[in-house]
């Protein structure tokens, strides 16, 4: 029997291990593009842009040493914040596209990288259920949340947007920048949006759209989007699902021992608008969001004309349906080389999510067998909010500050990085906590399990917790 010969190709990985084969990728993209530059004729560098290699050198020598003022946001002992380096590929589309550092503004601004953007948001809205869309990419989710609710006011003129208040700050900003009433929704013990309170809201008729968040920023909880999409439909509302952070998980919401709820995430499909942070689970450098709305004719709210754009082809442009104007082509460029090689597919992109996921069940499962640590609440993503076992919220308080703190200032090596969230007695109390509220409001620990690294060091993490908590004194 014949066997098909099969060549095997070295692999590429993320992180310091895959430093060489970055550069000579990116040595390739810096040589090819500037073939493609000779096709158009050779002509002479202008001198007043000349550097001298050797201060140049200096010069990057000096940058690179600043940079060393960082977290390590790479390392899976940095269970920080919402921060990790992007895909390799995203670095080499980047760059790539922006040695010729085409405009998305317009199609003549980079006709290549336009059509681009086309194709990964039209991939966006494939993975959210939408039968057809109107969207673009965003230089964040706050932009992109922005022009949600712009369109909110346009089509509700006069009418109030509700989110929870564990919802992200943007959006009570942004009302007010808006000059549209804003209002808080009052959250559950599990930090999703309270229903009843949101139908008593709805029954005044005052709220013309409703935000759900789909992973709230801090506590990474998933405001059941089914039963609010049924309530608006019944008191007319319209509703805009802030997946900024959560999105990407709609991967993996499959209801599974290391999946996130289906629920939620299917019913995106039947909202009417939805915001996604593709640098934030789409492993892309900052200045990529994405908006898109389920209605094509969301683009007759950002109609304009200029003198000075001149567009050369009928197509629709970017430009026409953003509130940005100049926006990085190469942005696009790396957010369609990443989903070239890990697609939008539980297979894909979504094998990236699940060890986070895992992460989060694994040390929230040791947290609640051991007595030194409580789990502040289940985590419905990768977000793990704890604290040490204490009785007075001063006490949790100071002793959560000196995890903290300690770890971080510790030698790099045996460095830890966890982030601190603050709570007040009245959430305590409604999860059960029996912590004497001695002051108003306290801080607790919080870990951020973005990468997909962090699943096999979290038995090293936990103990690294429990050992800096031990010689905290308090
Ligand atoms: C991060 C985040 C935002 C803001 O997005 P930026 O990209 O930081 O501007 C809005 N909403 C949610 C839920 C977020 O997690």
């Amino acid at each position: 029997m014949a066997t098909t010969p099969h060549t095997t190709s070295p692999l590429l990985h993320s992180g310091p291990a895959g430093a060489a084969a970055l550069a000579e990728q990116l040595q390739t993209a810096v040589v090819e593009m500037a073939r493609w530059m000779d096709e158009y004729g050779d002509f002479s560098p202008h001198p007043s842009l000349d550097v001298e290699v050797g201060r140049l050198e200096r010069a990057t020598e000096e940058l690179r040493a600043r940079l060393r003022d960082n977290y390590p946001f790479f390392h899976p002992r940095y269970v920080g914040q919402m921060l990790k380096p992007p895909h390799p590929a995203a670095v080499i589309g980047y760059v790539t596209a922006m040695l010729i550092n085409p405009n998305n503004h317009a199609l003549d601004g980079g006709p290549a990288t336009a059509r681009m953007e086309k194709e990964v948001v039209a991939q966006l809205a494939t993975m959210f259920g939408f039968d057809q869309h109107l969207g673009h990419l965003t230089s964040s989710g706050t932009i992109a949340n922005l022009e949600a609710l712009f369109v909110a006011r346009e089509t509700h003129p006069g009418k109030a947007v509700a989110y929870s208040a564990d919802a992200h700050y943007t959006h009570s900003r942004m009302c007010h920048l808006l000059g549209v009433e804003g209002t808080a929704v009052p959250t559950i013990a599990d930090g999703t949006m309270d229903l009843q309170a949101l139908e008593e809201l709805l029954r005044t008729g005052a709220v013309g759209t409703v935000v759900a968040t789909t992973g709230t920023t801090g506590l990474g909880a998933i405001d059941p989007v089914h039963d609010i999409v049924a309530l608006c439909r019944h008191y007319g509302a319209r509703v805009h699902v802030d997946a900024a952070y959560g999105g990407f998980f709609r991967l993996i919401a499959d209801d599974s021992a290391d999946g996130v709820a289906a629920a939620p995430f299917a019913a995106v499909a039947e909202c009417d608008s939805v915001v996604i942070d593709p640098h934030k689970h789409g492993l892309q450098p900052y200045g990529c969001g994405a908006v898109l709305f389920k209605d094509p004719g969301a683009a007759r709210h950002y109609l304009h004309e200029s003198p000075y754009t001149y567009f050369t082809s009928e197509e629709l442009h970017l430009g026409e349906i953003s509130l940005e104007c100049s926006r990085a082509g190469a942005a696009a460029a790396a957010l369609w080389l990443t989903l070239r090689l890990l697609p939008l597919t539980p297979d894909g992109l979504g094998a990236a999510l699940r060890p986070g996921r895992r992460a989060a069940l694994a040390w929230a499962e040791r947290i609640r067998a051991g007595e030194q640590l409580s789990l502040y609440q289940h985590p419905q993503l990768d977000i793990l909010t704890y604290y040490p076992t204490r009785d007075r919220l001063s006490e949790v308080d100071r002793a959560s500050a000196h995890v903290m703190t300690r770890g971080m200032h510790l030698p790099p090596a045996q460095s830890l990085f966890v982030a601190t969230y603050t709570v007040d007695a009245a959430a305590l109390a409604a999860r059960g906590h029996r912590v004497a509220a001695d002051v108003p409001h306290g801080r607790i620990l919080r870990s951020v399990l973005m990468k997909p690294e962090t699943e096999q060091q979290v038995p090293s993490l936990h103990e690294h917790v429990l050992d800096l908590l031990a010689d905290s004194g308090t």
